[in-house]
């Protein structure tokens, strides 16, 4: 486990303006909530330790609201307490306020209760507000300092937002723990996506109604230890849940759980279609879920579709293994060939068979959304890159297209996530489709990415002198 934050005492203890230190604007913000007295300020001084910084005078920032620059396991972060407005007005409207003000700037929203005190209507309040907010919430039962408290804070499962987490903030305890659950969900700085950035995996469960989206999210849920559940609100096309596979954050994007819109006809195919673009679009793995009694329909090819076009990683599941395994003639590998027959423009997808019924399969498919993540995360050096496209052209040449030849002079791996392979041409219209699908066959058998699909680009001679020449 990480060392307790905030070691370093304040030496001026009750004053938090110290000499004000410029802050960076750009970080993402972590918000601390709660009703008054819940110990927000002692946890606000336990995390930013000695660095407090600032206040009023930054632009763009509300007065009465306390700020600090601080870091976790190198990710920094402005970290606000809101309980500056506790001091004025009536006390609902101050708890919106305040709540409101957290969700519109934060990216992770910290929901401190108070386990000496117990549940009180106040946090429900402030519950509700955080419910429908788009942000992650995580939520705290301060001032856990003996075992029968750590016991009562089971109560707070009714406030909705997950798993309460014990901590104190007095003491530090379980302060860590907690910082280490909020770097890996904050958002990846804006300039820079480090290759490492596999820190926090994202799964969209799409398919077909009644494949068995749902009871593969339980199945998955009921193995894991939950974070956050229905992090609340985060679109009205899907519900997520934050939970921890083997110690690292995961987040399930569910379109299942949502009910169908009560219309009738065609509007509700294509919104479902819509919400599956959506939850994929925001995912980093989907797993597109076929039902095996059924088979690979041409409706499931089209969502694996979706998937692709937006170069995600992709697994393909097969669910309701318990009703096909006794069929004769029925094995995986049958089902292998003729899912893979359909998959012929992925060769590259993962393909797996569960029961979400008896949970079978379910660990292994975690398992390998994680290594699709970090394949994603991959980049190659360019000297390697170069040396086996050169190598594979010079054994296939590119054809000519329209009297014209395609000559590749260079590619480099700019981005990861997903990754990018720049191709600099001499003519980007010369170069074939098959020709392309080669060049990506050739970086995968060099390279791998399996069950991820990866992007080419290719790009002008112009370009490519520029890039040379820098
Ligand atoms: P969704 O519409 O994709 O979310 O599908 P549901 O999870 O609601 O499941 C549709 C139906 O299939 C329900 O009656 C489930 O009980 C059933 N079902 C889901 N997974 C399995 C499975 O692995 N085995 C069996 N036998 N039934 C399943």
């Amino acid at each position: 486990m990480s060392t307790t934050p905030g070691i370093r005492r304040r030496r001026s203890a009750g004053r938090r303006t110290g000499s004000p230190e410029p802050i960076d604007l750009s970080l993402p913000v972590v918000a601390i909530v709660g009703r008054p007295n819940v110990g927000k300020s002692a946890l606000f001084n336990r995390i930013a330790g000695g660095r407090i910084a600032l206040v009023e005078d930054i632009p763009g920032t509300t007065r009465d609201r306390v700020y600090a620059q601080t870091e976790w396991r190198g990710r920094a972060f402005r970290l606000v307490d809101t309980g500056g407005l506790e001091a004025e007005g009536r006390f609902s409207d101050l708890v919106r306020r305040q709540v409101e003000a957290a969700i519109a700037e934060a990216s992770v929203i910290l929901f401190v209760v108070d386990a000496k005190e117990g549940l009180t209507a106040a946090d429900l309040e402030v519950a509700d507000l955080l419910r429908r907010a788009e942000r992650p919430v995580l939520l705290l039962a301060n001032k856990v300092e003996n075992p029968e408290r750590e016991q009562s804070i089971v109560q707070f499962y009714e406030l909705g937002l997950g798993e309460p987490i014990p901590v104190s903030a007095h003491h530090g305890r379980g302060v860590a723990d907690v910082l280490d659950i909020v770097v890996d969900i904050l958002p990846p700085p804006a300039a820079e996506k480090p290759p490492e950035a596999a820190q926090v995996l994202r799964i969209a469960i799409v398919g077909r109604p009644n494949v068995g989206k749902s009871m593969l999210v339980n199945a998955i849920l009921g193995e894991e230890r939950v974070i956050v559940s229905d992090i609340p609100g985060t679109t009205r096309d899907a519900v997520d849940t934050a939970l921890l596979f083997d110690g690292r954050p995961v987040i399930l994007i569910d379109t299942a759980g949502l009910r169908r819109p009560g219309k009738r006809g065609t509007g509700i195919e294509r919104h479902a279609a819509l919400r599956s673009r959506r939850a994929i679009e925001r995912a980093d793995v989907a797993f597109a879920v076929f039902d095996l009694l059924e088979g690979f329909t041409a409706q499931d090819a089209h969502i694996v579709g979706y998937v692709i076009e937006a170069t995600k990683g992709l697994v393909v599941v097969g669910n309701k293994w318990d009703l096909v395994r006794g069929i004769e003639g029925v094995t995986k590998e049958s089902i292998a060939r003729a899912v893979r027959a359909r998959l012929r423009f992925a060769p590259w997808a993962s393909l797996a068979i569960v029961s979400a019924l008896e949970r079978t399969g379910v660990r292994e498919l975690l398992t390998e959304a994680w290594r699709i993540r970090e394949e994603r995360a991959r980049r190659i050096d360019t000297g390697p890159l170069n040396q086996a496209i050169r190598r594979a052209v010079a054994e296939r040449p590119p054809p000519s297209v329209r009297g014209r030849r395609a000559k590749i002079l260079y590619v480099t791996q700019p981005e990861v996530d997903p990754p990018t392979f720049v191709f600099f041409v001499n003519d980007p219209a010369a170069v074939h489709f098959s020709y392309r699908r080669f060049l990506e066959n050739t970086i995968r058998r060099a390279f791998g990415f399996d069950g991820t699909a990866i992007r080419l680009v290719f790009r002008g001679r112009e370009e490519a002198q520029k890039a040379k020449e820098s």
